[in-house]
């Protein structure tokens, strides 16, 4: 008779929502009811009233409620003008949606590589790229090889850790460009100077998808600005570019959030602080313990800049022959994810832009080294203690702990 695997003594999702709910249910549950009972579905007074708590939240004048994070930057996008003919700088260790709208509106994704301990885009990657590759013609900066006009950085707040914006915010002015700041990740993110994730660049998107630290029951979306022409410009191309109805200056699309959403996120909104605190406690568990392991190099664990307030919307580690570390970890009851396996400059549908492999290294090391860890509040001590205890009984050769 074969021998069964082991069972594995605990279970750790990579993320479990079910006791978020759980402890929320009976509020979340009412706002459904009176969303229900007033039968408004479209850009009622729950959504009102989500753009100005997360514009305050986040330091901004204004708010304004989308579809989804990707709407929230494509919206952005289309309220700069960002369109044929144009391009925009931004990492290509991403989610897809990053370049993804960038290449909808017409523009070109322009990539800079990522500091290796942060993952975020690097200030000194997109200043060289600026003096090697671009060059003034009249009023417009091109970028020689394709001919575009350089218009905006979107740098990303990657895993919930803010980009430092003050190195990019100069190249920025010294360079006539706007700032899309992908904050998908990262709100209530702050960097040292405690200013939020979202409220440095021209506009801030966030992400309310269900991973997120703050997350909707379903797709939802938000774009902040301290500019108010840009948010009234930004309402306007939410339903079609239609001002007054029926009459269209612009082409816009459907980028509305649902009333019923902005009812959740107004609940989910009182616990975030909360809940991003409980997910900065788990990752501290994780970096001592991974201490005591004594890891590295073949495990590096994530940093956080000096001051810097990281959400940990993931915890994402460095691993030697992380692939069968992945597999070790799904044996043991581990689950995890590789955020992300293909750089966006290798994807095939931007084959156009002509990269290969070797244009960014540290991406495309990333790609190949990083494993995202459970991270999410409502993990006990012993769930986290088990995961760094799987991994080192990889690397000690041992099998996955378990009852025998
Ligand atoms: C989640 C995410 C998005 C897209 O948000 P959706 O709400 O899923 O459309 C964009 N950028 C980054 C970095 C993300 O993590």
């Amino acid at each position: 008779m074969t021998q069964k695997p082991p069972t594995p003594a605990l279970r750790v999702p990579l993320l479990d929502l079910k006791p978020q709910y759980e402890a929320i249910a009976p509020r979340v549950r009412a706002v459904i009811e009176a969303v229900c009972a007033s039968q408004q579905f479209i850009l009622g007074p729950e959504v009102r009233t989500l753009e100005a708590r997360i514009a305050a939240y986040s330091q901004c004048r204004r708010g304004v409620g989308v579809s989804s994070g990707t709407d929230a930057l494509l919206l952005a996008l289309m309220a700069l003008g960002i369109g044929p003919g144009d391009s925009v700088i931004t990492s290509p260790y991403t989610f897809f949606a990053t370049a993804g709208t960038i290449a909808r509106t017409g523009a070109r994704p322009l990539f800079c590589d990522i500091e290796p301990d942060t993952f975020n885009l690097s200030a000194q990657a997109v200043r060289e790229f600026l003096e090697q590759q671009c060059e003034r013609r009249g009023g417009a900066l091109v970028h020689r090889a394709s001919g575009t006009r350089v218009k905006a950085l979107m740098p990303v707040h990657l895993y919930g850790q803010v980009c430092p914006m003050e190195p990019l915010l100069a190249l920025a002015r010294e360079s006539g460009l706007r700032v899309i700041e992908d904050a998908a990740q990262a709100i209530g993110a702050r960097d040292a100077g405690a200013h939020q994730a979202g409220s440095l660049g021209d506009i801030g998107c966030f992400s309310f998808f269900p991973t997120k630290n703050l997350g909707a029951f379903g797709d939802a979306g938000l774009c902040v600005t301290q500019d108010e022409a840009l948010a009234e410009h930004m309402e306007v191309l939410r339903v079609h570019g239609g001002k007054p109805k029926y009459h269209h200056a612009f082409i816009g699309g459907n980028f509305r959030i649902d009333e019923l959403q902005a009812a959740v996120l107004n609940v989910k909104l009182d616990y975030l602080d909360d809940w991003s605190r409980r997910r900065a406690e788990n990752a501290r568990i994780y970096d001592a313990a991974f201490a005591r392991a004594a890891l590295g190099p073949k495990v590096i664990t994530p940093i956080a800049l000096p001051g810097f307030h990281h959400i940990y919307n993931q915890y994402v580690i460095r691993a030697r022959r992380r692939d069968e570390l992945r597999e070790h970890l799904a044996a043991a009851g581990v689950g995890t994810e590789i955020y992300y396996p293909i750089p966006l400059h290798l994807q095939q549908c931007f084959a156009y832009l002509g990269h290969a492999a070797g244009d960014f290294p540290e991406s495309e090391r990333a790609a190949r080294e990083t494993l995202a860890l459970p991270i999410y509040p409502e993990l006990s001590p012993a769930q986290l203690h088990y995961v760094v205890e799987s991994i080192e009984a990889f690397y000690a050769g041992s099998a996955a702990p378990g009852r025998p």
